[in-house]
């Protein structure tokens, strides 16, 4: 058994980092600037995107996203129940409903076949997570959007690097969220960032800063105005040149960063393939995964203990898990308001019951998965029904 705690995650960040956020800190600039201009122009590169957004999040890209299409009262928004708190909780604060769609068993991905089904006249976008950093159905969901005159908006927080039909993931003319947050795929500590066609990124620019008129964030330079205007009363989202330097050092890992989880996976997976009580996640053909997660989902009926237990019992041999997700419609505020229960989204219920997240990422060596396979094939054998 591994003697120290490996945790669900640490930090790859190293000396690279540190020097360019030093560089900030003796540039006397530490706010919206020219690192994060700069962010934006690798960011959109890397992206092969019309245009790129840094913000302080990315729910404060996904809460832009809706304000910028004009989505509010009276208005629905599709979604999957199978993601993190921020995707609905923006629908939420624009008094828009969410209306929550079925997964797919295999991907768990929000089903096209039921969104085409949940569209009503009050439909105004399909908010689309890659669950995981698999991609969901684009195509499919695009045709849904161009019949019904609603809009497309992708959660891509797991999803930096994935690629759909050849395409990267965020290269598309609708608004596309990332997050920068710890445990993603690049981290700025906090941030995110929003690409999209450029009349979209320009608007949500102008919302990021208080909807004060362009230029603004250089109005203590050398090169700006102390003059500006409020055309709109928007947010204070804007990313600093803090997070934009450790975005910067980042982006040039990515590669090597993808590199590695994609090593981590296939250690994983020859591991626990042929593993009857254990299911390895799925990758359809035509995709790039960009394995934000390594979601394994355990065969309940062939253990003799459930999901939480097994968790338990990989904590007692020094394995560090989580859970993605609790479905949302489960938590006490969308199920009181909405009146759902557990069994009114059963794909996404079931499953939810039966995913581990592993450890994953590039900080891991190979005997980190090693371990992890080690104590992952121990409770299952110890627990085999
Ligand atoms: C992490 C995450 C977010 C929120 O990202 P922040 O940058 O922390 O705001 C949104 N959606 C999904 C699916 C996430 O995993």
């Amino acid at each position: 058994m591994r003697g120290d705690f490996l945790p669900f995650y640490r930090l790859s960040i190293g000396q690279e980092e540190a020097e360019e956020v030093l560089q900030v800190l003796n540039s006397g600039w530490l706010s919206t600037g020219p690192k994060t201009r700069l962010f934006e122009e690798e960011l959109k590169n890397f992206l092969g995107a019309p245009a790129v957004l840094c913000v302080n999040s990315c729910t404060s890209a996904l809460h832009l996203s809706l304000v910028v299409l004009g989505i509010g009262s009276g208005d629905e928004v599709i979604t999957t129940p199978m993601t993190f708190a921020a995707s609905v909780n923006v629908i939420e604060h624009v008094r828009a409903r969410p209306v929550l769609v079925d997964v797919e068993r295999d991907t768990l991905n929000i089903n096209p076949e039921l969104v085409e089904k949940a569209v009503s006249s009050r439909t105004r976008a399909i908010m689309v997570v890659h669950y995981a950093g698999h991609p969901a159905e684009l195509d499919s969901f695009h045709a849904i959007a161009r019949a019904n005159g609603c809009h497309i908006i992708e959660d891509a927080a797991h999803a930096l690097s994935a690629q759909y039909r050849g395409k990267s993931i965020g290269s598309g003319e609708n608004l596309t969220c990332f997050s920068f947050y710890a445990t993603k795929n690049l981290t700025t500590g906090e941030g995110g960032a929003l690409s999209g066609s450029a009349d979209l990124i320009a608007r949500a620019r102008m919302l990021s800063l208080h909807g004060l008129s362009e230029h603004a964030w250089l109005r203590y330079s050398r090169s700006g105005s102390w003059r500006y205007q409020i055309v709109e009363p928007g947010f204070k989202y804007n990313m600093s040149d803090i997070q934009a330097a450790i975005g910067l050092a980042q982006l040039r890992k990515i590669t090597d960063f993808q590199k590695r989880r994609e090593e981590i996976v296939s250690l994983y997976n020859d591991a626990f393939k042929d593993n009857e009580a254990l299911e390895i996640p799925t990758e359809r053909p035509g995709i790039k995964h960009s394995w934000h997660l390594y979601v394994l989902r355990l065969h309940l009926k062939a253990l003799r203990i459930g999901r939480d237990e097994f968790i338990d019992e990989l904590k007692k041999r020094n394995i560090g898990t989580s859970v993605h997700f609790i479905p949302i419609h489960v938590h006490p505020y969308y199920a009181s308001k909405y009146g759902y229960s557990p069994s009114d989204l059963p794909v996404a219920y079931e499953e939810s019951l039966r995913v581990v997240s592993l450890p994953l990422g590039p900080w891991m060596t190979d005997q980190d998965a090693y371990d992890v396979i080690e104590s992952v094939n121990n409770v299952a054998v110890t627990y085999r029904r």
